[in-house]
């Protein structure tokens, strides 16, 4: 009599999330001294175009990505969050940059009005609960923008520190892949792709602002802060949940 057919504790959920988890790792050696640009080259060719997005808020340091991944491809789709929350400066910046890098299908993507009128009738969240401000402007709306797409490209570098300071160029983050081309990049590194590319400057950066999120939470740095120490102050809150959760 046959043996009776072993089945695996594991599901066939549990399988695929291993296999793409081994596939993060193996892409990560491969490409863990790479370039930025041959980083984003390598996710395009593992994915393809119809699955691969960037995510971008259109900051002080996002022309840099975006320049790398325009020279790729700049048909590469770009997700922006706009909170409702966001500086008419970014929303100017958002339209130079495509403008100016040729970027053909950046996805404004906004809270849906039901969940702000639920949640936050007032616009007072972001001072009350900042974390549940965050996950209805920004998390929400990042998962619904995602939903295609079977892996992403952000813009993070290992020197901003924290929890980023020790992330790898590739990795499974639970629901896709995740590529940080910039992960080993330098601030110098930064500077010279706007230099050299001759990238138009944040408007809001001459006036003090390193680093610029939504306005009620971003504030000026002062010479020798951190970049990021602008965001949130006061708060023990230093990230908006895009890159703590899985976004499913
Ligand atoms: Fe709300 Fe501030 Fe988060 Fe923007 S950064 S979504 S205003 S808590």
């Amino acid at each position: 009599m046959a043996a009776p057919a072993q089945h695996s504790s594991v599901s066939p959920a549990q399988d695929v999330s291993f296999d793409a988890a081994v596939t993060a790792q193996d892409l990560d050696r491969q490409l863990r001294d790479a370039a930025p640009g041959q980083v984003i080259a390598a996710a395009l060719r593992e994915l393809g175009r119809d699955r691969l997005a960037v995510v971008s808020s259109f900051g002080t340091e996002s022309a840099a990505l975006l320049k790398v991944m325009a020279d790729v491809d700049p048909a590469i789709p770009v997700i922006f969050l706009d909170t409702g929350w966001l500086f008419e400066e970014t929303l100017a910046y958002r339209d130079t940059l495509i403008a100016t890098l040729g970027l053909r299908d950046v996805r404004s993507i906004q809270p849906l009005d039901e969940t702000l009128r639920r949640d936050d009738p007032q616009r007072d969240l972001w001072f009350s609960d900042p974390d549940a401000c965050c996950r209805i402007r920004k998390v929400e709306p990042l998962a619904r923008a995602l939903a295609p797409f079977a892996g992403w490209i952000n813009g993070r570098k290992r020197f901003q520190g924290g929890a980023r300071a020790a992330m790898p160029v590739v990795e499974w983050d639970g629901a896709r892949l995740k590529f940080n081309p910039f992960a080993n990049a330098s601030r110098e590194d930064i500077e010279l792709i706007y230099a050299s590319a001759k990238l138009p400057a944040h408007p809001l950066l001459t006036s003090g602002f390193l680093s610029v999120g939504c306005m009620p939470c971003t504030s000026r740095t002062a010479p020798g802060e951190d970049e990021r120490s602008g965001r949130w102050r006061g708060k023990a809150k230093t990230e908006c949940g895009i890159h703590t959760t899985v976004i499913s």
